[in-house]
């Protein structure tokens, strides 16, 4: 079979999903083909484990057209006082309810759902029914857009890197939900293997499901700085929060020496938690979390510092140079997929070349906020020179020293979108970007909270040239990683 197109998007997920939402809007003529290997649209929500959640609010995830969770605090919970986190399921039944209530029905959407993007060449993409082999040939008429950037590994797809012996106890943390199934054949014993927010999640809980403390351990390879989730919360009631924690992060890179005192200096003020205060971190993967999940997981105190588990064995787990015993029916919990891959060195390149469209963060780590302005850029100006000036990537950086290159990127993006009336006007009504419409909103209202704003003026004249001088240091260990 024969189809054209314009936009050929490989991956249906979250990024692709927010690209093709933006760009049905704003390029009312074209029409796109979607591909992905899942069955259903979300991507790696689909293979999520059951008690996953967003740990950013709701409100600004997804894609722009259509609204996520709504404007009620939690009131119980670890989250409570705070916007609530769609679960994973939330996630993929809205993916699905976009797809097949705004995409398909526009009639300028194909999808090809359980497929595999083979290549392009001379303008004709290929594409493979995962499951009766058919080929079809998609002959592009303007770009393809590649929205795998990310590699999202989670646990119940990646490949392990550590090996397990037979009949050594090991679950995702997918599998846990289904304890209540095994009678008395239960573990007495819990390993948690990983320090990501995975871990952190399962360590939640496990705590939550009645757990002891005492009858968990932990494998934290890493210590993290997280981001305090009391900052990022959407709406008028948050706004000095979230305005605050932006001058502190600029003041914090005008006095700090390194990123890792500038995380220092914010963790003093809570706009930073870390689980062990007397460890200091030395990964930051933009993690975000509530005190009241803070304050949980501390109750976890078997904690196993010898960096990366290489192998498992009943009640044993050994590490480049040391070991560790454990009860025979502890239970190894593999949290060790990366999820974004942070870690890897691979080189970005801009985001418009040619005909190619390779979908990639502006604003670490509003991925989906990102897209949707990649697809704004996509439509509205005329050549890749100016669509790539108007959108640097922010790279994947892995450590807190290495952060402030992510966050000036951030900065300069910002500023060039906000001197560009058109963007400009655009991000006020987007409701992806968590303040874009939160100052339009109070504008309106003539809201006085707004002269926070004041002082973030004063902060950037202050912060910039730190936040500069750090990340020349950054990028140069960014680089040697
Ligand atoms: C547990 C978890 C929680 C997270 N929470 C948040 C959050 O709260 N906020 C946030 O902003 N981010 C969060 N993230 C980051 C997350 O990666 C993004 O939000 C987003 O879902 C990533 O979407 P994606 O489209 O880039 O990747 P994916 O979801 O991995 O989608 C890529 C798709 O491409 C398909 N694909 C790849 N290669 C091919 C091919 N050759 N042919 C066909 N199809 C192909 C894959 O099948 C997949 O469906 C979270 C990540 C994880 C793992």
């Amino acid at each position: 079979m024969t189809i054209e197109t314009d936009y050929l998007v490989i991956g249906a997920g979250a990024v692709s999903l927010a690209f093709v939402d933006t760009l049905l809007d704003e390029d009312p003529d074209c029409h796109i083909t979607m591909v992905d290997m899942h069955a259903k649209p979300g991507g790696h929500w689909n293979d999520a484990y059951s008690f996953v959640a967003l740990h950013q609010p709701s409100a600004f995830y997804g894609v722009n057209s259509m609204g996520f969770g709504n404007d009620v605090v939690d009131d119980h919970g670890p989250n409570k006082g705070l916007y609530p986190l769609a679960s994973g399921t939330e996630v993929s039944a809205y993916f699905t309810k976009l797809m097949n209530r705004r995409f398909l029905p526009s009639g300028r959407v194909s999808y090809f759902p359980l497929s595999e993007y083979l290549g392009s060449s001379d303008g004709v993409g290929r594409i493979k029914s995962i499951l009766s082999g058919e080929e079809t040939e998609v002959k592009i008429r303007r770009k393809t857009v590649d929205g795998t950037f990310y590699k999202t590994s989670v646990p119940a797809t990646h490949k392990r890197q550590f090996s397990v012996a037979e009949d050594t106890p090991i679950a995702i943390p997918g599998d846990l939900p289904d304890l209540w199934m095994r009678g008395d054949d239960l573990p007495g014993h819990y390993v948690i293997l990983g320090a990501g927010k995975t871990a952190m999640d399962t360590g939640v809980w496990l705590l939550q499901a009645g757990v002891h403390p005492n009858n968990i351990t932990w494998v934290r390879p890493r210590e993290s700085w997280l981001i305090n989730r009391l900052y990022t919360q959407p709406g008028p009631d948050f706004f000095e929060d979230v305005v605050q924690n932006q001058i502190a992060q600029l003041k914090a890179a005008a006095e700090a020496a390194t990123g890792d005192e500038m995380f220092e200096i914010l963790g003093r003020d809570g706009y930073m938690l870390r689980i062990d205060e007397s460890v200091k971190p030395e990964m930051f993967h933009y993690a975000t979390i509530s005190e009241g999940e803070v304050e949980l997981l501390r109750q976890i105190t078997n904690v196993v510092r010898h960096g990366r588990v290489n192998a498992v064995e009943p009640g044993k787990m050994m590490f480049a140079s040391a070991e560790e015993t454990l009860p025979e029916d502890a239970l190894f919990i593999d949290c060790t997929a990366t999820a974004v891959p942070f870690a890897e060195d691979r080189q970005h390149g801009p985001q418009f070349r040619g005909d190619t469209i390779v979908l990639q963060p502006l604003h670490v780590p509003l991925v989906t906020l990102s897209a949707s302005i990649s697809a704004f850029l996509e439509a509205n100006f005329d050549d890749d020179e100016t669509k790539n000036a108007m959108g640097t990537p922010s790279p994947l950086t892995d450590t807190p020293n290495t952060y402030p290159l992510g966050m000036l990127t951030n900065f300069m993006n910002r500023g060039a979108w906000s001197q560009n009336p058109k963007i400009a006007a655009w991000l006020s009504k987007a409701r992806l970007d968590p303040t874009g419409t939160t100052v339009a909103k109070m504008m309106a209202e003539g809201d006085t909270r707004l002269a926070v704003m004041g002082g973030f003026q004063e902060a950037i004249a202050v912060g910039i040239p730190g936040l500069q001088r750090l990340a020349v240091a950054a990028a140069e260990e960014h680089e040697d990683r």
